[in-house]
C-alpha cells in the first residue's frame, strides 16, 4: 500500500467509527501521526486504527478515539483548550488546528520534551507545554473553553471542573484503570453541569504527582 492509499484507508476508518466533522477530519488528514510514533517497528503502523506504545510505558491513543473525542469537544476557532495527558503530542497537534491556543500537560518531562520537539518541527506555535500533575489543571492559565483528559480518572477531577468556563465542555474517560471506562462529556452551565455518556473506552490511569523515568 502506498501513502495515499494508507491515508484514504485511515480517513475511511475514522468515518466508519462516526467521525464525520469535516474540520476534525481535515486536521487528522493534515497532522502526520507517524511523526508522533517511535521510529522502527511501529512507524509503518502509524496509520492503522490502533493504539501504539510510546516511551515511559504510555500509549498514543487509537486514531478513531482521538477523532471521536475531538469531535465531542466541539472546538471553536477562538477557544483556549487544556489537554491533560500530552503523551506523544498527537492529540494536542490535532487540537492546534482547531483552536486558538492549546495548553497541554503531562507528568513525564521526557514525554513533554519529545512532544515539544515535534511541535517545533511542525511549527505549531499555538501549543504550550507543561510538566505537572494535570489533575490540578493549570490555575494560571484558567479558565478554559474546552478541556480534554486523555487518561482515565475515577471521577472528573474537581479542579478541572472549576477551571471550565460557563458554556465550556470537558471530555474525560471515567472509571477504574483496569476495567472498561466510559467516555463522559461534561458541559458547564450557569446553574451547574450536565453529563453525557458517549461510549466505552480504555485509557491508562490518571496518576498523582510527577512521573519518574
Ligand atoms: N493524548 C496522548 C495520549 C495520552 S496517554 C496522545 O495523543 O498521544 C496518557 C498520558 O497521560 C500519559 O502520557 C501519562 O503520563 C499522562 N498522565 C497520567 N496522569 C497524569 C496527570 N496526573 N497529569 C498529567 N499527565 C498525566
Amino acid at each position: 500500500m502506498n501513502n495515499a492509499e494508507r491515508l484514504m484507508q485511515f480517513l475511511f476508518a475514522l468515518r466508519s467509527h462516526g467521525v464525520t466533522d469535516s474540520r476534525v477530519l481535515e486536521a487528522m488528514e493534515k497532522i502526520d501521526r507517524a511523526a508522533f510514533t517511535p521510529g522502527g517497528i511501529f512507524a509503518d503502523r502509524a496509520y492503522d486504527d490502533m493504539p501504539l506504545p510510546i516511551s515511559c510505558g504510555q500509549t498514543i491513543s487509537q486514531p478513531s478515539v482521538v477523532g471521536i473525542m475531538t469531535q465531542a469537544l466541539n472546538v471553536q476557532p477562538r477557544d483556549k483548550v487544556l489537554e491533560v495527558g500530552t503523551g506523544s503530542g498527537y492529540q494536542a497537534a490535532i487540537l492546534s488546528q482547531l483552536a486558538r491556543r492549546v495548553y497541554t500537560v503531562d507528568r513525564y518531562s521526557q514525554l513533554v520534551r519529545d512532544a515539544r520537539a515535534v511541535f517545533d518541527a511542525m511549527d505549531l506555535t499555538n501549543v504550550t507545554t507543561f510538566t505537572a500533575d494535570g489533575s490540578f489543571g493549570l490555575p494560571d492559565q484558567a479558565p478554559f473553553d474546552r478541556i480534554i483528559v486523555t487518561a482515565a480518572a475515577e471521577d472528573p477531577p474537581g479542579p478541572l471542573m472549576a477551571q471550565l468556563k460557563v458554556g465550556g465542555i470537558m471530555v474525560v474517560p471515567v472509571g477504574q484503570s483496569d476495567a472498561v471506562q466510559s467516555l463522559i462529556r461534561v458541559t458547564r452551565h450557569a446553574a451547574g453541569y450536565d453529563y453525557d455518556e458517549l461510549r466505552p473506552v480504555r485509557f491508562v490511569p490518571l496518576l498523582e504527582g510527577l512521573g519518574r523515568e
